[in-house]
C-alpha cells in the first residue's frame, strides 16, 4: 500500500469495486479524481509509477484559464506562490503579447514546475478520499452495458481486475486505455531534437520569457523566479534522435546562435532532448470509457498547452460524470456525449494553434519568413487579433455551444464576478452548480439543468441593477441565463 493510500470516505451499495477508475496519476488524472471524490463519488486512482514526483519539470507555463480552474479549488494562490508571473509573453523575438490585458484575476503566466501542480492536485485527492493505487499498471479492459472491468498488474506483479462503472484513461500520449479501446492515434512528428535544460545564469536575460531565433535555430528562456531558467533550444543542423545524449554545450551553443548570448549558463538540474507529436483521438468516449489529457491529444510545447488542456478535460468531465452517477441528469448519455461535443473541437484548435506557433519559429525559407513577420505584425497592430491568440493561449477565450434550448451567453466562460456571498470562483469550491440572482428572486431552473436543487449554491448579485438570474456549471460555465 502506498503512503498516499487513503480509506474511503464515500459508501456506495454499487456492486462494483468503485464507481470510477482513472488510470494515471499526472495532473488531468488528478484533478479528475479529486473533483469527482469531493462530488462524492467513489473513486480509485490507478498508477503504473511508484509514489513520488519526479524532480524532472515537463510543463511550466499555467496559463490564466487553469488558474481560475484551481482558483475554483482552492489552490491557485498557493500555487502562485511557488513560481512566478509573467505579463509579458514574446513571441519571435520581437512580437509581445500582453498579459496583463487579461480579463482575470490571472492576468499573466505562471512559470512553475508540473511537479508543484501534481503536489497540489495530489493533497486535494488524498483529502478528498480518493483511493490511490501506485505500482500498478493497466494491461486491458472490457465492458458491458453496465461495468467496466479492467485487468492490472499489482506492485509485485500479479494480477488484479476491478470494477467499476466508468473509467477514464488519463493515462499519457502512449495510454493503454486508448489501446484498450481499439482507436488510432492520428498525426505526426511536429518537431525533432528540441533540447531542454533547467540552468542557472550568470547573467539576468533581458525578456523574462522570449522566444527567438532566425529560423534555422530558436531558443526560449522562462524564469522560475528562484534563481532557475528553463531553456529549451533548437537548430535545424543538429537533428538527431531523442536517445543522442546532450550537454550542456549543446544548449549553450544553440542558445548563443539563436539569441546571441547563452547568458552564461551553468549548473544544470537536468536536460534532455526530445521530439515532439501532434495527434488527436477521433473519439473521448466509447461507452463507459473517455479518454482526457495526453491520452486523448498531444502537440508541440510551443503556447504551453498540454498539461493546460488536460487540466480543462478534467474539468468537463467530472461534473458530467459526478450527476450522471448521483441521478441527477435528466438525459445522461447526452451529458456524457458533450464531453466529447466540448472537448475534441478545443483539442482540435490547440493541435492548430501550437501547430503553427512552432512551425512559424522554424520558418527559414523566404516565403515561411514572410509570413511569420505579417502573423507578428498582425498579432502587434490589429486588437482584435492579438486578444483572439491571447484567448485561445490563455484558455480565456474558449466557449462551447449552448445547450439545446439555450442561448448565449450560455456556454461561454462565467467571469469571476463579485457576488453577496463572496466571489463566484470560491463559490465553485463547492464543486457544484452556482445559481446566481437578483435579491428575492428565485427562477424556475430548465428541467434539463442536470443539478438537483438541494445541491444548488444560491449566490445573489451585488449590483441591485441585475435583473437576470445565472446558472454556472461547476467548470465556470454558464449553463443558463434567464433572459
Ligand atoms: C518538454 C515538455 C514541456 C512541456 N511544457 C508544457 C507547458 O509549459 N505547459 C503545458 O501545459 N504542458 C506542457 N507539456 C505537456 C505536459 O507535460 C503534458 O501535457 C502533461 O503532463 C499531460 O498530463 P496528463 O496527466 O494527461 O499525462 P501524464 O502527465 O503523462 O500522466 C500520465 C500518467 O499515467 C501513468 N500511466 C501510463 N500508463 C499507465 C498504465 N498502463 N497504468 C497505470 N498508469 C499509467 C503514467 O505513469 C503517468 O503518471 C510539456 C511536455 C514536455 C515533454
Amino acid at each position: 500500500m502506498s503512503t498516499a493510500e487513503t480509506p474511503k470516505t464515500t459508501t456506495t451499495t454499487d456492486p462494483t469495486d468503485t464507481q470510477v477508475l482513472v488510470i494515471g496519476a499526472g495532473p488531468t488524472g488528478l484533478l479528475l479524481a479529486g473533483d469527482l471524490a469531493t462530488a462524492g463519488v467513489d473513486v480509485t486512482l490507478v498508477e503504473r509509477r511508484a509514489h513520488g514526483f519526479a524532480n524532472m519539470t515537463r510543463a511550466f507555463g499555467v496559463h490564466a484559464r487553469t488558474l481560475e480552474q484551481l482558483d475554483a479549488r482552492g489552490l491557485a494562490d498557493e500555487l502562485v506562490a511557488t513560481g512566478t508571473t509573467l505579463g509579458t509573453a514574446r513571441l519571435f523575438g520581437r512580437l509581445d503579447l500582453d498579459l496583463t490585458r487579461l480579463p482575470s484575476r490571472f492576468n499573466h503566466l505562471l512559470v512553475t514546475p508540473q511537479y508543484e501542480v501534481e503536489r497540489l492536485l495530489e493533497r486535494r485527492a488524498v483529502a478528498a478520499g480518493v483511493t490511490f493505487r501506485y505500482g500498478t499498471e493497466l494491461r486491458g479492459l472490457r465492458q458491458d452495458a453496465d461495468t467496466v472491468t479492467a485487468e492490472f498488474t499489482d506492485p509485485d506483479g500479479a494480477p488484479l481486475t476491478l470494477t467499476a462503472r466508468h473509467l477514464v484513461g488519463t493515462d499519457g500520449v502512449r495510454s493503454a486505455v486508448r489501446t484498450a479501446l481499439g482507436l488510432p492515434f492520428p498525426g505526426g512528428s511536429v518537431i525533432r531534437s528540441l533540447v531542454l535544460a533547467d540552468v542557472r545564469l550568470a547573467e539576468e536575460p533581458t525578456d523574462a520569457f522570449s522566444v527567438s531565433g532566425s529560423g534555422d535555430t530558436f531558443a526560449f528562456l522562462a524564469p522560475f523566479g528562484d534563481g532557475w531558467y528553463r531553456v529549451m533550444g533548437w537548430s535545424r543542423t543538429r537533428q538527431v534522435p531523442d536517445t543522442e545524449p546532450v550537454d550542456l554545450d549543446e544548449v549553450r551553443e544553440i542558445t548563443r546562435r539563436a539569441l546571441g548570448t547563452d547568458l552564461g549558463m551553468h549548473d544544470p538540474r537536468w536536460i534532455s532532448r526530445f521530439h515532439s507529436d501532434e495527434r488527436q483521438a477521433p473519439s473521448y468516449r466509447v461507452g463507459r470509457v473517455f479518454l482526457a489529457g495526453d491520452a486523448a491529444h498531444v502537440h508541440s510545447p510551443a503556447g504551453g498547452q498540454g498539461m493546460n488542456t488536460g487540466l480543462q478535460d478534467a474539468a468537463n468531465l467530472s461534473w458530467k460524470l459526478a450527476a450522471v452517477l448521483r441521478g441527477d441528469a435528466p438525459a445522461p448519455e447526452a451529458l456524457l456525449d458533450s464531453y466529447q461535443s466540448e472537448r475534441h473541437p478545443v483539442g482540435a484548435a490547440v493541435l492548430r494553434t501550437s501547430g503553427a506557433l512552432v512551425r512559424l519559429a522554424m520558418a527559414h525559407t523566404p516565403l515561411t519568413r514572410a509570413a511569420r513577420s505579417l502573423a507578428a505584425r498582425l498579432l502587434s497592430a490589429v486588437r482584435p487579433a492579438s486578444a483572439r491568440a491571447m484567448g485561445m493561449i490563455s484558455g480565456l477565450g474558449i466557449a462551447y455551444a449552448p445547450p439545446a434550448g439555450s442561448r448565449r451567453p450560455a456556454g461561454r466562460r462565467a467571469p469571476d464576478a463579485r457576488l453577496r456571498e463572496g466571489r463566484l470562483y470560491e463559490l465553485l469550491r463547492a464543486g457544484e452548480f452556482v445559481l446566481i440572482t437578483p435579491e428575492g428572486g428565485i427562477p424556475a431552473l430548465p428541467p434539463t439543468a442536470p443539478v438537483s436543487p438541494e445541491r444548488l449554491v444560491r449566490a445573489t448579485w451585488t449590483d441591485p441593477t441585475r435583473r437576470t438570474a445565472v446558472l454556472v456549471r461547476p467548470d465556470g460555465y454558464v449553463h443558463w441565463t434567464s433572459r
